[in-house]
């Protein structure tokens, strides 16, 4: 076992890359342990090739990025040159991290936490949990683990093919918009992407919606179902696994008819960019305090959901432990300094990610 360290960090998005680059202009100790093979593996993972990374900042903020090296360039550069930039910032700041690593579980108290991985233990006086929140949501459909995708793997795969997207958000949006600019930029590729969303509104941020618009105008193939409600899995003659949707065309006129449209795609080419859900579970197992959503307190979360609660600087109940970025997005309980908690909007950015890491290493610090 190494000796204490101040800080084990949890992750290396673009949280945990800004809680390290923090601590080590402290002259901390710190240690980032990450379970994929690189750093932004969360981010590798989730965003479709070639997507633009938008700097957003949410409404209401307008301070600069506090570690201005993470921030997105403005100019919006793919997301393989920026990961590339924070590889780099990382491998020129030697930042200390060890890969393919995963955080399992704590035990002992504040200020002699023992963090266990799948491949040894370290001991610390405070833990950063920045492991970000992509657990996919679930269609609910019987079948859709299966086939049912929740990313592009690879964007030429789906050429010449029809393709469903299914979703009302960013995540979907980006998806949509790389799926149509390949089958655009691929000769003689008339299918289309479809874009299904449950409600009549999409929730796009205007970055996201400036690129859709520039795609639909450059002759993008994108077809939009709103109001489109994944219905049933099926197996067709031929043995494919296939998702019925249907849109209803006209509400009961005062009786109990309703008249549907239907459509069914092979689940192997649907894509379902519904969202993921927060690691409560893993709060869950590492005993930090939640507290159940009720209508009443809650606006962004649905009734039932759990929220972790923090402190204005993210630490959780448990001295020592602070939770940051998508890990608590979109939203978590504070409790205040009167001792009022309440739901807390917390937009899943970037920018986000690393102002919660400078909360914390100020806190740290002043601790
Ligand atoms: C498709 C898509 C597009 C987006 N576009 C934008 C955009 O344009 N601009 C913007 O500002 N935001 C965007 N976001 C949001 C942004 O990516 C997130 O807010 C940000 O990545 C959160 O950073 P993080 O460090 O908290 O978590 P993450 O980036 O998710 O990093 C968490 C890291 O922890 C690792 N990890 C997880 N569990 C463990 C474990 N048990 N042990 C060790 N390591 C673990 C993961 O491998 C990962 O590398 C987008 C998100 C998606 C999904």
């Amino acid at each position: 076992m190494t000796s204490k360290l101040d800080m084990i960090i949890i992750g290396s998005g673009p949280g945990g890359i800004s809680a390290a680059l923090l601590a080590k202009k402290e002259s901390r100790s710190y240690l980032i342990l990450e379970k994929g093979k690189k750093i932004m593996q969360g981010i590798i993972d989730t965003y479709p090739k070639g997507k633009k990374v938008y700097p957003t900042i949410p409404k209401g903020y307008e301070d600069p990025f506090p570690v201005p090296e993470i921030k997105p360039p403005e100019d919006k550069i793919p997301v393989e040159q920026y990961i590339e930039q924070v590889q780099t910032l990382a491998s020129e700041n030697h930042l200390n991290i060890r890969f393919n690593e995963e955080f399992k579980e704590i035990s002992g108290a504040c200020p002699d936490y023992l963090v266990k991985t799948d491949k040894g233990a370290y001991l610390t006086r405070n833990i950063i949990l920045a492991f970000g929140s992509n657990i996919p949501n679930d269609l609910g459909i019987y079948g859709e683990a299966k086939t049912v995708r929740r990313n592009i793997e690879n964007g030429e795969d789906y050429i010449g093919i029809n393709v469903m997207v299914i979703g009302g958000g960013n995540a979907a949006a980006d998806v949509v918009c790389s799926l149509s600019k390949i089958k655009r930029e691929a000769k003689d590729d008339n299918t289309s992407v479809y874009w299904a969303h449950i409600k009549e509104t999409f929730e796009i941020n205007k970055d996201t919606a400036r690129d859709l618009g520039e795609e639909i105008l450059l002759g993008g193939h994108i077809k939009i179902l709103q109001k489109a409600v994944p219905k049933i899995g099926e197996v067709d003659s031929e043995g494919i696994d296939r998702l019925y949707i249907h849109q209803t065309m006209s509400p009961s006129a005062g009786n109990d008819l309703y008249t549907y449209q239907g459509m069914s795609f092979p689940m192997k080419n649907v894509i379902a960019c519904i969202g993921t859900h927060g690691p409560s579970a893993i709060f869950d197992a590492l005993n930090l305090q939640q507290i159940t959503c009720t209508g009443a307190i809650c606006k962004i979360a649905r009734e039932g959901e759990r929220l972790l609660m923090l402190s204005g600087h993210f630490e959780t109940g448990k001295k020592g432990i602070y939770a940051i970025g998508g890990a608590i997005s979109p939203s978590y309980m504070e409790i205040g300094a009167d001792g009022i908690i309440k739901e807390k909007k917390h937009s899943n950015l970037i920018y986000t990610a690393v102002w919660d890491a400078k909360k914390v290493i100020d806190k740290i610090i002043q601790d």
